[in-house]
């Protein structure tokens, strides 16, 4: 079974004991909200950035792939609207003095609701049994159908708020629902306000001199700015589209839960240059095509889930989140949103440099509408990492802790073990490991009972253990143990490369999306 809520803790300390992702600056008792991937969380890391890499840019032949810089020029930001409008309403509680976002608190009030409903289903099933039809139970229990019409209302009002920047209207429906703080469990909340999230810095030595700048709070702008560049050198014709993997800064009022919200992470945004006119197309076609690559990985399709927004950024005229079941309920990992011509013809406005396409079919120039795919590797580590960790009751009686990562994103690929440290078989063991490295990441392993090492590299993700035993100085053959079944079988050394391949191969899993 998947861990649940109670068991979020044990995925923070199963990250931080065996090497995935410590908390920066630990010595100096560690920096709110940032974190660091050590050897085995980065090398996870880089595992989702290429699949998602190779998935977007190398896969499409009208999308390529840039890097463009953190630091950006100030009116960029200006331009973007992120000056004036990248603010998120924050409300303290004046018993405990915590500061919460608003629209977070209500809607983890709405959450509670959905959870409700899930109980309510949970019950039911078992009453009925095999009989059991959720999709009608859903829309037609008068208990159901009362929490998601409240749940609904709530989010409906909240968005109309947040749009008109109502905030006292904000504050009035906190009060309404009753809201507690967490912590002092009071309802005695102060107004409403607005903070911006951009952090700044400085460029330039001399204090006059000096220019204000701000870490970028999201790498699309990083395209928008690049758009005509990229287009004419690349000679791209529209569709299509700009990919970038890079750090993101946000000054998040509430960070917590984890590597969920971060101050310093990491995103995967794709930016999709489309006529104007066509923009529902495509982004029905996004989000379609995005959630195959989810899929792809399978880690449940029950966990992932659309969510339409209620309040649209100032950009944008339509957008979705997929929400993935983390362990402390469904929230947002990736949004896609489309964003019309707003980037580009306000950098136009801002630059006064023309930012147009060219059309050769209409003969015609516009200013390309652009839908967005944006998704935190962060958050994508968080899904993967924990979906994938489990408790295991084995048959004599035991338990063992493993991490049933997709075989395509697991840090090592294969452990080589020599069942014992002599007569000859660490160093077959050690050729093994040479021969295979050139292909996979693969880890050599010759302290403590075999069955020890077996639970080590389990607990690490790593989908085979192959042990080098005597049968081995005699045949030329060793044992695989898959992690997952835990089956072991005997192979030929000369196999072990094809073996490892069909389960770890990028094309293998990339296919699951046509
Ligand atoms: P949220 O509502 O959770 O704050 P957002 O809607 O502001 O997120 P976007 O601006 O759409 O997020 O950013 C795109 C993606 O970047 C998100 O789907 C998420 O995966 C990731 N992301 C955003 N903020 C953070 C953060 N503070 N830490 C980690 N990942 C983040």
């Amino acid at each position: 079974m998947a861990l649940q809520e109670d068991d979020f803790k044990k995925v923070i300390s199963h990250a931080k004991e065996y090497g995935f992702v410590f908390q920066s600056s630990e010595i100096y008792d560690g920096l709110s909200a940032v974190y660091d991937y050590a050897q085995q969380g980065a090398a996870l890391k880089n595992n989702i950035k290429e699949y998602w890499w190779k998935a977007m840019v190398q896969l499409h032949d009208n999308i390529v792939g840039i890097d463009s810089a953190i630091f950006m020029h100030p009116t960029t930001w200006k331009a973007s609207g992120h000056v004036d409008a990248f603010n998120d309403p924050l409300i303290d509680n004046k018993d405990s003095k915590k500061r919460y976002r608003a629209d977070v608190l209500i809607e983890d009030y709405v959450g509670k609701l959905d959870a409700k409903i899930e109980k309510e289903v949970a019950k039911a099933q078992k009453r009925f049994g095999e009989a059991f039809d959720k999709e009608q139970f859903i829309a037609t229990n008068p208990r159901v159908l009362g929490y998601k019409q409240k749940g609904e209302e709530i989010l409906a009002r909240m968005g109309k708020s947040l749009s008109e920047e109502n905030l006292a209207d904000v504050k009035a429906l906190i009060e309404e629902l009753e809201i507690v703080c967490p912590l002092s469990g009071s309802k005695n909340w102060t107004d409403v306000k607005q903070f911006n999230l951009m952090f700044g810095t400085k460029l330039g030595a001399s204090a006059d001199t000096a220019m204000d700048l701000y870490l970028r709070p999201e790498t699309a702008q990083g395209i928008f700015v690049n758009f005509l560049n990229v287009q004419k050198t690349g000679r791209m014709k529209i569709p299509f589209g700009i990919a970038q993997i890079g750090k993101a800064f946000r000054n998040e009022i509430v960070a917590r839960q984890f590597i969920f919200r971060q101050r310093e992470f990491e995103q995967m945004e794709m930016q999709f240059f489309i006529k104007p006119g066509t923009q529902k197309e495509w982004y029905e076609k996004w989000k379609e095509t995005r959630l195959k690559w989810h899929h792809s990985l399978g880690l449940g399709e029950d966990n992932y889930r659309f969510h339409d927004h209620e309040k649209l950024a100032h950009y944008a005229d339509a957008a979705a989140d997929i929400e993935f079941k983390f362990p402390f309920g469904f929230k947002e990992l990736e949004g896609i949103h489309s964003r019309t011509d707003f980037d580009l013809g306000s950098h136009e406005k801002y630059s006064g440099k023309k930012l147009q396409y060219f059309d050769p079919e209409i003969n015609e120039s516009y200013v390309p509408y652009v839908v967005e795919t944006s998704i935190g590797v962060d958050r994508m580590f968080l899904a993967v990492f924990s979906n994938a960790l489990r408790e295991e009751e084995l048959e004599n009686g035991s338990t063992r802790t493993v991490l049933k990562l997709p075989a395509v994103l697991a840090p090592t690929k294969a452990a080589i073990l020599p069942l014992v440290k002599k007569d000859g078989l660490p160093e077959i063991a050690h050729q093994i490991v040479e021969d295979l490295k050139w292909d996979f990441e693969v880890a050599y392993d010759e302290k403590d009972a075999v069955g020890r090492r077996y639970r080590r590299q389990d607990a690490l993700g790593t989908p085979f253990c192959i042990t080098v035993d005597h049968q081995t100085l005699e045949d030329q053959t060793v044992t695989i143990r898959h992690r997952d079944s835990m089956d072991q079988n005997r192979v030929a050394i000369s196999e072990l490369s094809s073996i490892i391949k069909a389960e770890v191969d990028l094309k293998h899993w990339l296919k699951k999306m046509n």
